[in-house]
């Protein structure tokens, strides 16, 4: 009896730890949550969910095709970590019609991106992620991402949609100008490599840097006052722009860091604040009935 007493007392006593035992970490991949840890999840993350948008595209002689899809989604979990939330899986469906032309390139047409990204948003709300930040890792979506904010005000939505601009202190300004060596860039470039550098060193063929050109062709530069979409083909047809010959993982490891500490201060502001929220409800609620707007 006093056996079965001591053996009861032992079960008691494991399972009072094993009830007690802290709960494990929550991953901040969307893709590796469980159905009841994604339900946690949203409520730790306030609804705060980060949607890194990359693109399948020629990075030069000597990058991988999914340069931008690494970069934002470092500095997307890297802030993260700094505030939790929840990050969306791989995204490459963007706009990159300038670089049909190169191997590789994955470009949906107009319609398709623009179904793609507001049905995730929909998704996404749907699903209580009703904060989305968007985290952009590829220069030519730029344009259609703003648009697409704006678009969000055409009718009422149910979550906000904020596009993440970095922008870098006077204090890591004076860092990277130290760090870096070539004056011009913007694709593939001294800054984009030493971002490969730190992140996934193993995918840079810095070697191979310097067997295309990289310059401003200016084939256009005799047409003033325009605006074309070849504009991009003009100046730089090997989609390569700028001088990756020299690069360092130190200047990469800077500029993902200090864009991850932006994003996380983005992240930490929205998960208290409704202020856009309760503004576009405002907007909403105006724009059904204008002639009632204060005047
Ligand atoms: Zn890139």
């Amino acid at each position: 009896m006093r056996n079965l007493i001591a053996i009861c007392l032992l079960i008691c006593f494991f399972n009072v730890t094993a009830q007690t035992k802290p709960e494990s970490k929550l991953s901040c991949s969307y893709d590796e949550l469980t159905a009841p840890d994604f339900v946690k999840a949203v409520k730790q993350s306030s609804g705060v969910c980060l949607l890194p948008l990359g693109i399948l595209e020629k990075h030069g002689p000597h990058l991988p095709l999914g340069t931008d899809i690494f970069e934002c989604r470092k500095i997307a979990f890297t802030a993260a970590e700094q505030e939790y939330c929840v990050v969306f899986p791989t995204y490459y469906a963007g706009q990159i019609n300038e670089a049909k032309h190169q191997p590789g390139t994955i470009a949906y047409s107009p319609d398709l991106l623009w179904k793609m990204l507001q049905e995730t948003c929909e998704e996404l709300s749907r699903n209580g992620l009703k904060k989305i930040i968007i985290v952009n890792g590829h220069g030519g979506n730029n344009d259609f991402l703003r648009y697409f904010c704006m678009s969000q005000l055409n009718s009422p939505k149910d979550y906000v949609l904020v596009f993440f601009q970095p922008n870098e202190s006077q204090d890591v300004l004076k860092k990277i100008e130290a760090l870096r060596q070539t004056k011009t860039g913007g694709h593939a470039d001294e800054m984009e490599t030493s971002m490969m550098r730190f992140i996934r060193p193993d995918l840079v063929k810095s070697e191979l840097a310097g067997t295309q050109s990289g310059e401003n062709q200016k084939r256009l530069a005799d047409v003033p006052f325009q605006y074309t979409g070849i504009w991009w083909y003009a100046q730089y047809p090997n989609h390569y722009a700028g001088d990756a010959t020299k690069s360092s993982a130190e200047l990469g490891k800077l500029i993902v860091e200090s864009d991850a500490v932006q994003l996380a201060q983005l992240i930490k502001k929205l998960k208290s604040s409704n202020k856009i929220e309760e503004l576009q409800n405002q907007f909403y609620k105006e724009s059904s009935n204008p002639l009632n707007t204060k005047q």
